[in-house]
């Protein structure tokens, strides 16, 4: 049997060449990698990318912010960021307990593609696009276009991803998550909806995000709300504006933490009371 390999470069240059000569599995926290292992040996070859310092940490560019691949959730929660970032910071101390946000980082959540996956909606909210390096092109794609169904990404495997971009929202953007499980924390999600709402000096909405997480193999924006809050004055009141029908591109599962019919009623209820906790001045 031939000897698998286990790389841990330093530099990204050396992961990126180590991808263009054969497909690794990248690791970086391990709490997605390991847990799907559990009770076999590992035999793959591993890209462990944990050295590569420069993928580490949150910082801001000219167009916005960007989460470098190393970046943890407790690195998020701990960054000064901007209001808008409220909603990811709030998804943030609900990935697991501590221990699993101080290990997990933010991109393997994206990249591990759950339909559950916590980090997914908030930052579709955020319109976030993915940075995928290799070692002749970096390309950077929207993360509605990222991910692409159950436990797939658009990631070539000659890819990393090596950061997550948050454009600029303007100063009053405000955004909140939440999420529903059968237990307030340490809980896979039975739906989630992520909002995030940019709003004109004279208070009216100039752009909406709301985005449905694990009621549908990838979180999905809702197009028809999106449009008809446009326009309309920053209230508690705009919770109203959701409609069942609204949903009607979701399709969620019926699993034992719930039926397709409840996901969906939760989902309506989630939207509600996010937008009403968004509207609220
Ligand atoms: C006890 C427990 C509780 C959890 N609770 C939650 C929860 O509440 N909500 C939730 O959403 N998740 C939860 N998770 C799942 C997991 O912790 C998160 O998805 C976490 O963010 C994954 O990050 P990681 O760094 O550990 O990824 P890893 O396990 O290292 O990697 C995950 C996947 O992404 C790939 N990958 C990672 N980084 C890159 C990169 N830079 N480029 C390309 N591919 C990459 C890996 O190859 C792998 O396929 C939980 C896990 C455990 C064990």
């Amino acid at each position: 049997m031939s000897q698998s390999v286990y790389l841990r470069p330093a530099r990204v240059e050396e992961a990126l060449q180590a991808l263009a000569v054969r497909p690794l599995n990248v690791l970086a926290g391990g709490t997605d990698f390991y847990p799907a292992r559990v009770g076999r040996l590992v035999r793959e070859d591993i890209l462990d990318i944990t050295a590569l310092a420069p993928l580490r940490g949150i910082t801001q560019t000219e167009e916005g912010w960007r989460i470098g691949a190393l970046t943890t959730w407790t690195e998020l929660i701990n960054t000064p960021l901007p209001p808008v970032f409220h909603g990811i910071k709030l998804a943030a101390r609900e990935v697991g307990g501590f221990q699993i946000q101080n290990a997990a980082t933010v991109i393997g959540n994206l990249c591990n593609a759950s339909p559950a996956a916590d980090g997914v909606p908030p930052l579709m909210a955020l319109s976030a696009e993915v940075e995928l390096s290799s070692i002749n092109a970096r390309r950077r794609i929207a993360l509605a276009d990222f991910v692409t169904g159950n436990r797939r990404t658009a990631r070539q495997a000659d890819e990393l991803v090596t950061a997550v971009l948050v454009p600029h929202h303007g100063s009053r953007a405000r955004s909140t998550f939440l999420k529903l499980g059968t237990r307030r924390y340490l809980v896979i999600s039975i739906a989630m909806v992520a909002v995030t709402l940019d709003v004109s000096p004279e208070g009216t909405i100039v752009h909406a995000r709301v985005v449905v997480g694990a009621c549908a193999p990838v979180a999905r924006h809702i197009r028809t709300l999106e449009a008809r809050l446009l326009g309309h004055p920053l209230s508690s009141n705009v919770a109203d504006l959701a409609t069942a029908a609204d949903l009607s591109g979701l399709a969620p599962i019926s699993d034992v933490r719930g039926s397709s019919e409840y996901r969906l009623d939760a989902a309506l209820t989630l939207v509600r009371r996010a937008l009403q906790e968004a509207g609220n001045e």
